[in-house]
């Protein structure tokens, strides 16, 4: 390997003007980014990555509003009532929820969905429209192999997932960067054959540690999104050990997409304030 491709670098560098824009809106706009988190009850796991977001909000001075429902009509009101706040500037939801609760973001305006997961959004995505927060993981993607100037023109972009978070997101953003873009999914035959094609792999699969160095080309760029457990440490998709020798350059994990992520998270809040 001749590159680890760091997310804290990334991140860091997309940071440098949060305060001065968040500043600008306080000053000009008289605007202070408020967000609302919206869940259920008892989702320790999801309580750890919402607590994070909070500690990062709180950095930046945005508000921080969280509303953990114990039934369906408690989550449907407290979504009525962050939704006609005005006040409130971006709304996310903690998942996972039943799709009918999920299917609530669509009712909230298009720049407050800061996660980017609405269908509006996502169809603003598909066509091109520049004015759309994108989902901040499939962004942060892009914007690693931005920073580290890899140019995805004419290159063979294989991605394995098609959530609507990570894979389908992707699939307009890499076409974007001009490159030929392959999703692969649980149902695709001969992924070992289709995976030793690519000049860039993105793993989003969920699967400890998947992709071995008999499945990608010498000199291949590996992008890891995954994150899993094994016996208490957090390993990706990738088998970093593994494949070290043989790939050009590799997202490690922990301290690669995720990092990139929850900051892109921010930029979106401080983005969707038109
Ligand atoms: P989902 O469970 O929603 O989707 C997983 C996708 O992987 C599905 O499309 C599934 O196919 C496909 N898949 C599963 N097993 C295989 C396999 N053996 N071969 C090929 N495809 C397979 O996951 P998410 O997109 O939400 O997350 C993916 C990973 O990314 C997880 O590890 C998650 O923890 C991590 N993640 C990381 C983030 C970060 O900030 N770094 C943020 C969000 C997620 P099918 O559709 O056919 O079922």
């Amino acid at each position: 390997m001749e590159l680890l491709l760091e997310g804290k670098a990334v991140s860091e560098n997309l940071k440098k003007d949060f305060e001065k824009r968040i500043e600008k809106l306080k000053q000009e706009k008289n605007i202070i980014p408020y967000i609302a988190v919206l869940g259920m009850q008892g989702d320790e796991a999801s309580l750890t990555y919402i607590k994070r977001i909070e500690k990062n909000c709180s950095k930046y001075g945005i508000k921080f509003l969280l509303k953990l429902s114990t039934n369906e009509e408690e989550f449907i009101k407290n979504f009525n009532e962050v939704n006609s706040n005005p006040k409130i500037t971006g709304i996310m939801f903690q998942q996972p929820l039943p799709t009918h609760l999920s299917e609530l973001i669509n009712q909230i305006p298009a720049e407050k969905d800061i996660e980017g997961i609405s269908d509006l959004s996502m169809g603003k995505l598909f066509a091109g429209k520049k004015d759309v927060n994108i989902p901040c993981t499939s962004k942060a993607v892009i914007e690693t192999l931005d920073f580290y100037n890899i140019d995805l023109t004419g290159k063979n972009v294989v991605v394995l997932g098609r959530s609507n978070i990570v894979g389908k997101p992707l699939i307009p953003q890499l076409l974007n960067k001009n490159a030929t873009v392959t999703i692969c999914h649980s149902k695709t035959k001969n992924i070992e054959e289709i995976l030793r094609q690519a000049d860039v792999i993105i793993m989003a699969i969920g699967q400890a540690k998947f992709l071995k160095k008999e499945m990608i080309k010498q000199g291949a760029i590996l992008i890891d999104v995954g994150i899993n457990f094994e016996n208490g440490k957090m390993v990706g998709d990738i088998d970093f050990e593994d494949v070290k020798e043989k790939a050009y350059a590799i997202t490690p994990v922990p301290g690669g997409i995720g990092v990139v992520t929850n900051t892109l998270l921010i930029d979106n809040i401080i983005n969707s304030i038109k």
